[in-house]
């Protein structure tokens, strides 16, 4: 259960208004203010001069890494979010596309779309007949990953059957795309209809592939015991390495900034690569534009967020940077910079992502007048 106003407040009240926070150069604070106590403050008192900074924020937490009372710039975003939008519904249809508690929605009619049959949303690829915890373990590509790029799910999923770690995989959402705007109430009623998706078919382990799904997993199976492991681990742990003897640099994701879990484990499967630090990564990465879902809101600071990581990106003139997210792949792959961008999955399984393909797909998807109708619907996941 969310209680957001509570959030906010505490936020306020534990803010020491030092304006560190204010000084980042991420376009969301314009002449060094409102700092993020100062933001809760101003719109728990109803203004509406910063209304519009919960929503232009990537909740990338960079400005926070060093807040001396530890607060996260996304600890007062999200629930502002959810604050705003319970004032403003006009803003919620804006989102209905991302809305991954809905049936049809851009990444389930995507990949719908391209198995050749826009109506029929699957959720469960594989059979659990390989016996032991295989049977019990279940690959979560996250949406990007699924919708974006099949062939590599598939050579990914297969790799987990052939090692006998995962017999099936889901093609659903961690929910971040509609948690992260606000939709709590959504959240927990999704939180519902997976948990007992995942308690009907046995599931006990769950395989992440991507950052953000990893931080947000933990709240949607909370109370299962449901396990969560990080697919680069497994990818070291069993031998899996890249031949590559190119320069790199990783692209790292906002939500492994703290714990850098999973840029290690991508870093360690290039062991024969010269890899090249940028200027701010790890900790203090800098977002790839696509953060906080808000292109849908204000495409302007996506494209100077995207803008300022691709110079860095370039200034390091490496054969490629790598990206352990594959929504930042997505992001910095829209940009005009000259180093090439790749999901490090991309290189360890051999299968390049054709992004011409993907947008050709996308564009096709977006001009089929059955998924205007079908996104007009408020059926909802996993319920048959
Ligand atoms: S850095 Fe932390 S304490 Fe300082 S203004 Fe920002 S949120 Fe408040
Ligand atoms: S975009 Fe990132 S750096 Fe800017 S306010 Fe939001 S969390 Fe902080």
């Amino acid at each position: 259960m969310h209680h957001p106003l509570e959030d906010v407040q505490d936020y306020a009240d534990s803010c020491i208004r030092c304006g560190l926070c204010a000084r980042t150069d991420c376009g969301n604070f314009s002449n060094g203010e409102p700092n993020l106590g100062e933001l809760c403050e101003s719109i728990l008192n109803g203004e509406e001069t910063w209304d519009y900074a919960p929503f232009t924020c990537a909740l990338c937490n960079r400005c926070t890494i060093n807040c001396p009372v530890d607060l996260r710039a996304s600890r007062a975003n999200k629930p502002l979010r959810a604050l705003l939008l319970k004032q403003k519904p006009e803003l919620r249809p804006l989102y209905r596309k991302f809305r991954t508690d809905l049936k049809h929605n851009i990444f389930s009619s995507l990949r719908a779309r391209n198995d050749g049959d826009i109506t029929n949303v699957v959720y469960v690829q594989g059979d659990p007949d390989l016996g032991g915890e295989a049977d019990h373990t279940a690959f979560f590509p996250g949406c990007a990953l699924y919708a974006y790029a099949p062939e590599l799910t598939g050579k990914v999923s297969q790799w987990l059957r052939d090692e006998r770690i995962a017999a099936c995989t889901l093609v659903i959402c961690c929910g971040a795309t509609f948690y992260d705007v606000g939709f709590y109430d959504e959240f927990d009623a999704y939180r519902e209809r997976v948990q007992a998706f995942l308690r009907e078919r046995g599931i006990k382990r769950l395989v992440v592939a991507c950052p953000h799904c990893a931080h947000i997993l933990p709240q949607l199976v909370q109370g299962t015991g449901i396990d969560i492991v990080r697919l680069p681990d497994l990818l070291v742990e069993h031998g899996m390495a890249s031949d590559s003897e190119e320069t790199l640099t990783f692209h790292d994701a906002c939500y492994d900034r703290s714990a850098g879990v999973f840029g290690n484990a991508a870093r360690a499967l290039f062991g024969k690569a010269d890899i090249k630090a940028m200027p701010h990564e790890k900790r203090d990465s800098l977002c790839c534009g696509g953060g906080g879902m808000v292109s849908v809101y204000a495409p302007d600071y996506c494209v100077y967020r995207r803008n300022q990581r691709l110079a860095e990106i370039d200034e390091v003139a490496a054969d490629r940077v790598l990206s352990t997210c594959f929504s930042c792949v997505n992001s910095l792959q829209r940009g005009i910079g000259s180093t090439p961008v790749q999901h490090y999955l991309e290189q360890i399984f051999d299968c390049p992502v054709d992004w011409g393909e993907v947008y050709a797909g996308v564009d096709a998807l977006f001009a089929d007048p059955a998924y205007e109708e079908l996104c007009a619907s408020d059926e909802l996941t996993l319920i048959d």
